[in-house]
Order: C-alpha cells, then structure tokens, then sequence
C-alpha cells in the first residue's frame, strides 16, 4: 500500500519522532499549524476513526495524555487543541489515522474550525433522542 504514514512506521521515510511505543509513533508536523504540532499514528494502517481497533485508540489517547503535557511545557504554551479528520469532506489529506496534537497561545493565528450557530430546543432534544436510541454498545 503506497502510504507515507505507513513508510514512516515502518522506517522507509525519516520523520521527527518525539514518542513511540509498540502500537502508536508521535512525529511533528512537517507543515505545523503552531510550534509544537504534533501527530499520532497507529503502527498498524486504519484509515480513520472508524477503522481503529480499540486497542489502537486506547493506545493512541494514552500516548496523546502522555505527549501534550510535555509539549505544553517545553513550549511554554498556553493551551493544547487535539484535532482529527475522517473523510475528505472533513480535511482529512492523510488516509492514515492521525491524531494532531496542537499547542495554542492566548491570540494566536489559528481559527476554530467552526463559527457558532443558532439552535432550536425541540430539533436538538429530537436529534438527541435519534442518535442516542442508534448508538449501540
Ligand atoms: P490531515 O489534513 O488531518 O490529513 O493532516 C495531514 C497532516 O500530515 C498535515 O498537517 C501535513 O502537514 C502532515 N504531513 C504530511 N506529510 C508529512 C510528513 N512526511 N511528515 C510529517 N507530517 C506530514
Ligand atoms: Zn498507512
């Protein structure tokens, strides 16, 4: 399979690694958003969230509880935003499961990925029964 993500696990491509253990590699950004940003990706190819195992998911928010604590204070940030993309549609580039690992400072440059909207009580209390009663253990 031609995935760089995969190449990097694997050692064919070079990447700066800050964090691996037997199931995730941690390497920052070749184009960060802010000083710091890091990724997360499972050893084993999933393409997105919905194709991590549990154990890779597991393993990956323990590594990110592990990392960002580090990161925040070797950069002296002020704050840590974890970002993930599924689908094109969703600006994932990367058909690799990544996690982003970004610190953020009081009045930095990036933007929330979303402006607030407005809601109506009746759809949102619809909505919440309709998905609640999809979701299934
Ligand atoms: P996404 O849009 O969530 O798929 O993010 C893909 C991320 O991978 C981007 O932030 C890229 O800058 C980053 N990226 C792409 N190639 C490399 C690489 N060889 N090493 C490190 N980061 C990379
Ligand atoms: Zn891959």
């Amino acid at each position: 399979m031609d995935c760089i993500f995969c190449k990097i696990a694997s050692g064919d491509l070079p990447a700066f690694k800050v964090f691996e253990d037997e199931r995730v590699l941690a390497f920052l950004d070749i184009n960060p958003g802010t000083r710091g940003h890091t990724l997360i990706i499972p050893r084993f190819h999933s393409k997105d969230l919905f194709a991590l195992t549990d154990a890779d998911s597991a393993a990956i928010m323990a590594a990110a509880q592990k990392i960002a604590p580090v990161l925040i204070r070797e950069t002296g940030a002020d704050g840590l935003n974890l970002h993930q993309s599924n689908g094109e549609a969703a600006g994932q580039v990367i058909f690799h499961y990544h996690m982003h690992l970004l610190p953020r400072w009081h009045g930095d440059s990036l933007c929330s990925p979303w402006t607030p909207g407005t809601s109506d009580s009746n759809d949102l209390q619809q909505f919440a029964e309709r998905i609640s009663r999809c979701i299934t253990d």
